[in-house]
């Protein structure tokens, strides 16, 4: 077993299945000239977003709700090697095991290993970002073993070969023909005039699920919450699958963040308010689901809980950073995002799309790859996501301060060289001059039509390719007062 003191960063190869995946710009330019996928995006999150804003409305002291889950969120954090531990303990001795794991391979390690102990080649899933991020079942696939997604969503993107692209709705760039299109293709129990209905499509997929519930010896699931006075897990959901899942097989195995702990009961009743009202507009959750280790005759015989870090304690140590642990994984701040509603999930390159995977998956994996560089860019830093966030996540601020990041982390990063020149020629009054001279002539050189620049080269052509740009003036306010007041300054 590896203590928590051994835990550490695990930026390369944290999330495997999202490796080499192309930068921000370059995945939203091809995201966006689909105007299928921006439909979809645009009616989906148009409609939560309001559903959202009336339920949040009802409730009066919504704003002290709200800094309450910020401030159990921020004691755990800053106590975090306490309850850790303090969890590990009412676990084990409620009759679950706990594993501790690094990264992302070690947490696939013990559960392959677990599933092979129980001669298992298959295991139900309920639905789990955790084990998304760590790429659990394609490394179970390596090993044999078949990860049957049950929740609706999730077994979209499964049966489609395709990835998440919403935290809550996790086909959301699917409509219901494209859903209906791939369940007569890939489901053997769909009939042969299924209707594009939702009772129809889900009806099929019961049918296709209800068996492999029954047969599956391990269940795989990930957790909401982790009680650490308990040892307590809790699951939510609206499908009643994950609850499937979480009691019929003879083996449960939970992938959690060390992130998801909170340390009492009294402390759930905060964040079982906040959560449904931010991620599916409901006042409660059709379906919680809380066990605590292994219970006689009740629920499965054998419960491991595997804490993963995974770039997590490396969060952690960023003063400004460290908020995006905070994240309850509502989703609401997606819904609002203006970038993400035009650029969709798969453009964020991580299994945690939108404003939080911007501020989260770079930090999880490190801002060495160009892809995590960019994604503190993709926001307009607009503030809608701060303004939704139940745990009163400062997603602008952390965007800001990560940008700096990855300028300061890459040394021939654009701004980092443009910034530069400006400071040197600003703090001289001789080059600015100069520059201002420079700026005027070239401008001139380079105006067509009433003094608007159409076109400039690389790299300022990235302005000029979707806009035009006044040009700078034949002569700069120094040289004017200079002309004009006789060389008085
Ligand atoms: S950052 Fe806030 S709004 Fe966004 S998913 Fe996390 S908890 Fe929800």
């Amino acid at each position: 077993m590896t203590t928590p003191a051994g835990a550490t960063p695990a930026p390369n190869g944290s999330m495997p299945t999202y490796l080499g995946m192309p930068s921000f710009p370059s995945a939203a330019r091809t995201a966006v000239a689909d105007s299928q996928l921006r439909r979809n995006l645009t009616h989906a999150t148009t409609a939560i977003r309001a559903k959202r804003a009336n339920v949040v409305r009802e409730l009066d002291d919504w704003e002290e709700l709200r800094q309450a889950g910020k401030a159990i969120k921020e004691h755990t954090l800053a106590n975090l090697d306490t309850y850790l531990l303090r969890l590990e303990e009412s676990v084990t001795s409620a009759g679950g095991h706990v594993h501790w794991a690094r990264d992302a391979a070690e947490a696939n390690a013990i559960a392959i290993d677990l599933i092979k102990r129980k001669n298992a080649d298959k295991a139900v899933k309920s639905k789990s970002m955790t084990t998304q991020e760590a790429g659990l079942n394609e490394a179970l696939a390596q090993n044999g073993i078949q990860a049957i997604e049950t929740d609706l969503a999730e077994l979209i993107v499964q049966l489609g070969d395709d990835l998440p692209s919403h935290i809550l709705v996790p086909a959301i760039h699917k409509n219901r023909a494209e859903i209906g299109d791939l369940f007569r293709r890939t489901i053997s129990e769909a009939p042969g005039d299924l209707a594009d209905d939702p009772p129809s499509l889900t009806a099929t997929a019961r049918a296709h699920l209800r068996g492999e519930f029954l047969d599956a010896k391990v269940g795989i699931s990930g957790a909401n919450f982790a009680v650490a006075d308990t040892g307590s897990l809790v699951v939510v959901e609206s499908e009643g699958n994950g609850r499937m899942c979480l009691t019929l097989p003879d083996t449960l195995i939970s992938f959690v963040g060390i992130e998801k702990i909170i340390p009492s009961w009294r402390d759930l009743e905060v964040f079982l308010a906040l959560l449904p009202r931010s991620s599916t507009a409901e006042r409660m959750n059709p379906y919680t689901t809380i066990w605590s280790g292994v219970a006689n005759a009740d629920g499965p015989r054998e419960f491991h809980l595997i804490l993963l870090d995974n770039g997590r304690t490396a969060t952690l140590a960023d003063e400004t950073g460290r908020q995006a642990l905070r994240c309850i994984r509502c989703s609401a701040c997606l819904n609002v995002c203006p970038v993400y509603e035009r650029a969709g999930g798969h453009a964020y390159g991580s299994p945690y799309p939108g404003p939080i995977g911007a501020i989260l998956s770079p930090q999880l994996r490190g801002m060495t790859s160009p892809a995590d560089a960019s994604l503190p860019f993709a926001s307009s830093l607009c503030g809608a996501c701060y303004e939704v966030c139940p745990v009163a996540i400062n997603i602008p601020e952390a965007l800001v301060h990560l940008r700096a990041r990855a300028v300061q982390s890459q040394p021939h990063y654009p701004e980092r060289i443009f910034f530069s020149l400006a400071a040197s020629i600003l703090s001289s009054p001789g080059r600015m001059a100069f520059a201002q001279r420079l700026g005027s002539l070239a401008g001139s050189a380079v105006a067509r039509r009433k003094g608007r620049i159409r076109r400039l080269p690389p790299p300022l052509s990235a302005w000029t390719d979707t806009r035009d740009a006044p040009a700078p003036p034949p002569e700069s306010f120094r040289a004017w007062w200079s002309r004009t007041r006789g060389g008085a300054r």
